[in-house]
């Protein structure tokens, strides 16, 4: 199906506000992620309400997989025997200004975070596209947003409590589990039940959101470093036709009272005019305010506002990351498959993050490049197209992001997570028996 005709009948879908998965499914449909493109393994679900019913589930199964808000597009998520969902355990615990931290209950989504923060006067340093996503399911997969200066989202967690194999709770923190943390906050699901998360929060700041159309390639080429530290956030999307980025988000934090307004003109794109979609020829309806129409923060990082359909709905993704120096190389090479990558896209997108000291984020000591692919719903083809990606990113030691999909090897992911061998030891102490454990994980790291 053409591009055009593809986007005429998602539109439809986009253009409405967005309705949980599970209220619009039928008695008779099979639970499956947020874009339906896995089907899981078993429908039963466990709601917990408190911690001890939490710790009496892992105490009494031989199998445990926690569900966050079901958006990561492969099998990491699956289970076979029963979820335990936190949706019900979604208030903060504690907001403490001297600290400068906010406790919360792991079944809390941005979304729902970002309001009663902003309201006492709070924010988070950033988020990723979409703020629908559970905080521990985001922070589980490393999820990210993007700036040179910030880290992952999971960067942010200063503190976690678990509910471990045995059913015991743990309390862990960076201040004093300095050598273990790292190492379990991208903890990926495997480690036991993410039961609190303790964030880093900053005071509420002002954003203003500009968006620019036609970047010519040659330009990011010559100027990349620029292009990118341009603003606290940047974003490049492409469909690697042309020659040029379909366009440019730029993010800009305000200092109090600031007049600034961005120039017509960005490296020889134009400023655009009306409030663009990533995929343009979809309603900006979905989108955050842009056209430098200053705001709050938590209505400027995400691309997609809460209660709306994010991205395109009926869609694929992958993502990968390469060191940061070697952007630019890394871009023109993946620029080189556009004939084959072309017919099967909707967009991509190019962000930057900082590095990080959490074993398994894809940015482990390397600021990085994340070059991301939202792809038609045609699985058979992208998995056709992925290792020609893969390949062209190998020499870059490429990592693919937790949540999204992917064919590079057990083997070169080993290869490539310097600490994932410790990370496995750590889940061995936490569960010794492979409650945690899926045939994701046990293909992907403990194989
Ligand atoms: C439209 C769209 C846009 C996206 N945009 C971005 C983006 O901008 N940046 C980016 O990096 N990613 C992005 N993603 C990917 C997404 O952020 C990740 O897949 C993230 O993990 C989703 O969180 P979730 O709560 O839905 O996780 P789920 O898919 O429900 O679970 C993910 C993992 O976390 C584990 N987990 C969940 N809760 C707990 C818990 N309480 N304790 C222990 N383990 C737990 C699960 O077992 C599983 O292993 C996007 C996805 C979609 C659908």
């Amino acid at each position: 199906m053409d591009k055009r005709t593809f986007l005429k009948l998602c539109s439809t879908a986009v253009a409405t506000r967005f309705l949980p998965l599970h209220l619009g499914r039928s008695p008779a449909a099979k639970l499956t992620n947020w874009a339906g493109n896995i089907e899981y393994s078993t429908d039963k679900q466990f709601f917990p309400k408190s911690l001890d019913e939490i710790q009496e589930f892992v105490k009494t199964r031989s199998s445990v997989k926690t569900l966050g808000t079901r958006h990561c597009f492969n099998q990491i998520a699956d289970s076979t025997n029963e979820f335990l969902s936190l949706s019900a355990m979604d208030r903060v615990v504690l907001l403490d200004p001297k600290a400068r931290t906010v406790t919360v209950e792991s079944g809390m989504t941005y979304g729902e975070l970002c309001l009663y923060l902003d309201r006492e006067g709070w924010a988070l340093h950033n988020l990723a596209s979409l703020p629908h996503i559970s905080i521990a399911g985001a922070c589980s997969t490393a999820t990210h947003g993007s700036g040179e200066t910030n880290g992952n989202l999971a960067t942010a967690v200063s503190g976690l409590e678990m509910v471990n194999a045995a059913g015991d709770t743990m309390s862990l923190s960076r201040l004093q589990d300095g050598d273990l943390f790292p190492g379990v906050v991208v903890g990926l699901g495997a480690l036991g039940v993410v039961t609190k998360v303790t964030l880093d929060v900053q005071p509420r700041f002002m954003m203003k959101q500009y968006v620019y159309e036609n970047l010519p390639m040659d330009e990011l080429r010559n100027h990349f470093d620029t292009i990118q530290s341009s603003a606290y956030s940047v974003s490049l999307f492409t469909d690697w036709q042309k020659k040029r980025l379909n366009e440019v988000w730029l993010k800009i934090r305000l200092p109090e009272n600031s007049k600034f307004d961005a120039p017509p003109d960005f490296f020889g794109a134009k400023r655009a005019t009306r409030n663009l979609h990533p995929i343009v020829d979809l309603s900006a309806e979905n989108c955050t305010e842009q056209l430098g129409i200053p705001g709050p923060w938590y209505e400027r990082l995400p691309h997609f506002r809460m209660g709306f359909t994010p991205s395109a709905g009926r869609e694929l993704q992958s993502e990968y990351f390469v060191p940061r120096k070697n952007a630019v190389d890394a871009i023109l090479a993946v620029e080189n498959l556009r004939d084959q990558v072309g017919p099967h896209l909707l967009i991509s997108e190019i962000r930057t993050i900082a590095a990080d000291d959490l074993w398994m984020s894809p940015c482990y000591q390397q600021p990085s490049v994340a070059i991301h692919f939202t792809w038609k719903p045609e699985w058979p083809e992208v998995k056709r197209l992925l290792p020609l990606i893969e390949r062209e990113l190998a020499p870059f030691r490429v990592r693919p992001h937790w949540g999204k999909l992917f064919t590079v090897s057990p083997a070169d992911l080993h290869s490539r997570y310097q600490r994932l061998q410790e990370f496995v030891e750590v889940c061995q102490k936490f569960d010794p028996r492979g409650k945690f454990r899926n045939p994701f994980l046990t293909t992907n790291i403990f194989a």
